[in-house]
């Protein structure tokens, strides 16, 4: 029996309550006190991954140094702890039926009919129990999506209840995230919302043992009591979680609530060591007290959801917080650029992110604002798609390929400057076909990236299909365009850049996967800097 012990998350009343950050805040206070701490989200929906769901649906998808896929809380999991997760952190619906239905075609149930009980709650205790028997960690914190009552999550929380049964006492919890909502008419903060989704989990075997209540107003200790009592649990198990005003205020606020005290006194485990957070509060210390200010333009399609590109944005919280600058970031719909309005769009900032992307809606106006920084010397840093259109943009206005594009937007494009490579063309299927996870990098050293990584060789991660079509560089080269990161492996160029410009970058892979709290990732540092340098001009 392995000694690891497992917190398990589960969420009433509504969605979008912020399981992830509680349970990354949960995370950094255990591991400030010298836990080895992971976290795993479990995924309710029939989608093997999110690798094929459109971003307005869950928000971007993170991928992981080891290429899975993933539901975007595994990349708050990664910013707050900075430790990297992998594909046994994210489980969805969709692999664990996927598994089962190979083993039964492979014989392995040798026989006997196959059930939701106990075959798949049986993978699905597995995959929870992986990372805890990896011996890597003392706690293991398991987020289950979705919302209890729903017919999606019954098997995860059969399972949770078997495995708290199995593991027994003082080896496991279950925190229930709920909602109490404030009716503004009454004036009344209301519990029986909560006391009904206790129920609901209760009906299906589970007691809570600690509730945090998100709330807009404090929970009196009346309140507390009441909830303590109706709700089966310790008072002191009755954690309020006041809305924050930033998602990295959550841990020292959960501290104060005594949210990890708590849970280590459950878990029969030692709560002497106060947490040191000295770092993290650094971060934060900077984070609110910034001494100037930075307008970022992000360029991308799928910007009314602002989820749709979340670790772009916390990128931007750590290289402020290193810069000491507030970094506005304005979001500016590529479909809505184009020449005749790109300098008015594009007016007052100090940077342009070109963000990544698929398919050809909104490609002419990420091309244009490619183009207006280049020409007015605007800091620029194109990411993934976005560095293929500044490929794109130099072929076009520089090089004179007059239709020159990705072979993604333009098939029979007579300049197929990004491309499929030769091995890729036979593929149909679109889920997990792409270049993902983590791809080893050589820089030139006198370079713009070579200078701000102070590395030689360095390692992120991708997700894409198309690449930088070797049969042009000699040309770009020549032109101003230099390859500045070369796949040791492969040949292919992963970073290009204007050696003429101040600050134009395009890397083929996603830096913003990279950066965490106590790791702000270089590149994001370096543009910040170069539009702050910008902003003072
Ligand atoms: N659509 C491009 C490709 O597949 C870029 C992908 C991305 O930006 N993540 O290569």
């Amino acid at each position: 029996m392995s000694t690891t012990k497992y917190i398990f998350v589960t969420g009433g009343v509504s969605s979008s309550l912020g399981k992830g950050i509680i349970a990354a805040s949960l995370a950094k206070l255990l591991q400030a006190r010298g836990y080895r701490v992971t976290i795993q989200k479990l995924d309710p929906y029939i989608n093997v991954d999110p690798g094929t769901l459109n971003p307005y649906e869950h928000g971007e998808c993170y991928v992981t140094d080891d290429g899975a896929e993933t539901d975007l809380d595994l990349g708050h999991y990664e910013r707050f702890l900075n430790v990297p997760t992998s594909q046994a952190n994210n489980v969805t619906t969709g692999r664990i039926y996927q598994s089962v239905i190979e083993k039964e075609r492979r014989g392995e149930f040798l026989g006997k009919t196959v059930q939701v009980i106990p075959h798949i709650t049986n993978e699905i205790k597995e995959r929870i129990q992986i990372l805890g028997n990896s011996g890597d960690y003392d706690i293991v914190i398991t987020e289950i999506g979705g919302t209890v009552g729903d017919i999606e999550s019954l098997p995860y929380i059969e399972s949770v209840r078997q495995l708290k049964w199995e593991l027994g006492e003082h080896n496991s919890l279950v925190i229930h995230l709920t909602l109490i909502p404030y009716l503004s008419a009454a004036g009344e903060l209301k519990t029986k919302p909560t006391q009904h989704s206790v129920k609901t989990l209760m009906e299906s075997g589970i007691q809570a043992d600690i509730l945090v209540c998100r709330t807009e107003h404090e929970l009196s200790d009346d309140l507390k009591h009441k909830l303590a009592l109706f709700c089966n649990v310790e008072k002191e198990a009755v954690i309020q979680s006041i809305d924050a005003s930033t998602i990295y205020d959550v841990p020292n606020m959960m501290l104060d609530e005594g949210l990890d005290t708590v849970a280590l006194k459950k878990l029969d485990l030692n709560d002497a060591a106060e947490p040191n957070l000295d770092g993290w509060n650094q971060f934060l210390d900077r984070h609110k007290n910034p001494k100037g200010t930075v307008n970022i333009g992000l360029i991308g399609k799928y910007v009314e959801l602002q989820d749709s590109y979340k670790s772009i944005l916390e990128s931007f919280i750590h290289a402020g917080a290193v810069n000491e600058v507030k970094v506005n970031v304005k979001s500016i719909h590529s479909e809505h650029l184009e020449a005749s309005n790109v300098s008015e769009e594009l007016k007052g900032l100090h940077g342009i992110l070109v963000a990544p992307g698929f398919g050809e809606r909104g490609i002419e106006g990420k091309i244009e604002a490619v183009r207006y920084a280049r020409e007015h010397n605007l800091p620029f840093l194109g990411i993934c798609l976005g560095m293929q259109m500044a490929v794109i943009e130099y072929a076009r206005n520089i090089l004179n390929l007059k239709g020159a594009n990705s072979t993604e937007m333009d098939e029979n494009t007579p300049h197929p400057v990004i491309s499929l490579m030769e091995e890729q063309k036979h593929i149909t299927d679109m889920g997990g076909t792409m270049r993902l996870g983590a791809w080893k990098c050589d820089l030139v050293a006198d370079s713009i990236v070579g200078r701000i990584y102070e590395e030689e060789h360095i390692e992120e991660r991708h997700r894409h299909r198309y690449e930088y079509n070797d049969a042009y560089r000699d040309d770009l080269e020549k032109a101003g365009l230099k390859a500045t990161g070369i796949n040791p492996e492969t040949g292919l160029v992963e970073i290009v850049e204007i050696p003429e410009h101040p600050w134009f970058v395009g890397v083929q892979y996603h830096p913003e996967y990279k950066s965490t709290v106590a790791s702000p990732h270089p590149l994001f540092v370096g543009f910040v800097n170069a539009a702050h340098k910008y902003a003072q001009l």
